[in-house]
């Protein structure tokens, strides 16, 4: 099974949407396997977002994600690393597919609601940069033969 990280964004807690969406990836069967709530530091935005040093919207970037307390969760399942990707739809709200968590809630791309790795290899890298190993809980459910056969 995959683990993936998901975060909502300060605009997605600010505008009240942190239940919904956390509710999409509950509702399709994903499970949660860590959650907090806390306020990013620049360094560690800065690290978060590395790849993207020196792109003309980088340092907005990084102001708008360190101005408010995000929401940050580790979520498990089958393929949920680009599962979560297709879920949340384009970077670009506009361009995101009718249905998908960023096309429902956004409509700039400085205000997608959303972040989620884009692969296997951030994922880890992301799960490391935010929680402790200890902050990860590994627990059974028991719909999950309901789930997956
Ligand atoms: P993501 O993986 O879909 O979140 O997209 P990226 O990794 O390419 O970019 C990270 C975040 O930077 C995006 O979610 C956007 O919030 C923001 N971003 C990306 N491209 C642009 C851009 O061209 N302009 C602005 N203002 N923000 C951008
Ligand atoms: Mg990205």
């Amino acid at each position: 099974m995959e683990r993936t990280y998901l975060m909502v964004k300060p605009d997605g807690v600010q505008r009240g949407l942190v239940g919904q969406i956390i509710s999409r990836f509950e509702q399709r069967g994903y499970k949660i396997v860590g959650l907090k709530m806390m306020q990013i530091s620049r360094e560690v935005a800065e690290k978060h977002y590395g790849e993207h040093v020196g792109k003309p919207f980088f340092q907005g970037l990084v102001d708008f994600i360190t101005s408010g307390p995000v929401v940050a969760m580790v979520v498990e399942g089958k393929d949920v690393v680009s599962a979560a990707r297709e879920m949340m739809g384009a970077t670009n709200p506009l361009k995101a597919a009718p249905g998908t968590i960023r096309a429902t809630f956004g409509v700039d791309v400085g205000r997608n609601v959303i972040h989620g790795s884009d692969s296997l290899e951030s994922a880890q890298r992301e799960i490391a940069l935010f929680f402790r190993p200890e902050e990860l809980v590994d627990y059974g459910r028991a719909i999950d033969s309901w789930i997956y056969e």
